[in-house]
């Protein structure tokens, strides 16, 4: 029987002005970045959490504390890296990634193919296993931030 693992990560950060705005570790054009210990990349860090999850890991809050001043503006890819390792160390490897970002402005669309160009080269699997969808809150919850949701499936 094949060893399958499923893992759900799910991050939102509200925007601060003055920072840039990364998402999947592309900078997209917006008046406000994300707030956070890190550079606030919200949508690694949902798939960070996913690829946890799946391997029954601590979460990425409690390996990368926000009172660490080693994360401080760090780059995000440095816990994907992490998870990654750790993902491989238990012999798994990802079959897919299905993302969505939560968010009215700016629009996701013109930067969904660069974001998964970018995933597909650091995680090492083709592009047509990563999804990006961008939806609009529709008038739920508070216009000041955004929401970044990810599962994973992993295979041994
Ligand atoms: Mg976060």
């Amino acid at each position: 029987m094949m060893d399958l693992r499923i893992g759900l990560g799910f991050d939102s950060h509200e925007f601060e002005a003055g920072k840039k705005l990364i998402l999947g570790g592309v900078e997209i054009k917006y008046e406000y970045g994300l707030k956070g210990h890190s550079d606030g990349d919200a949508l690694l860090h949902a798939i960070t959490d996913a690829i946890l999850g799946a391997i029954g890991e601590k979460d990425i809050g409690e390996i990368f504390k926000d009172t660490d001043p080693r994360w401080k503006n760090a780059p995000s890819s440095i816990f994907l890296k992490e998870a990654l390792e750790l993902m491989k160390d238990k012999g798994f490897k990802i079959v897919n990634l299905d993302c969505t970002i939560i968010v009215d402005k700016p629009k996701i669309a013109p930067y969904k193919d660069e974001i998964k160009k970018n995933l597909s080269q650091f995680i090492g699997i083709s592009k047509d296993r990563i999804s990006i969808k961008g939806k609009r809150r529709e008038g739920f919850c508070k216009d000041n931030g955004l929401i970044c949701m990810c599962v994973v499936l992993l295979v041994k």
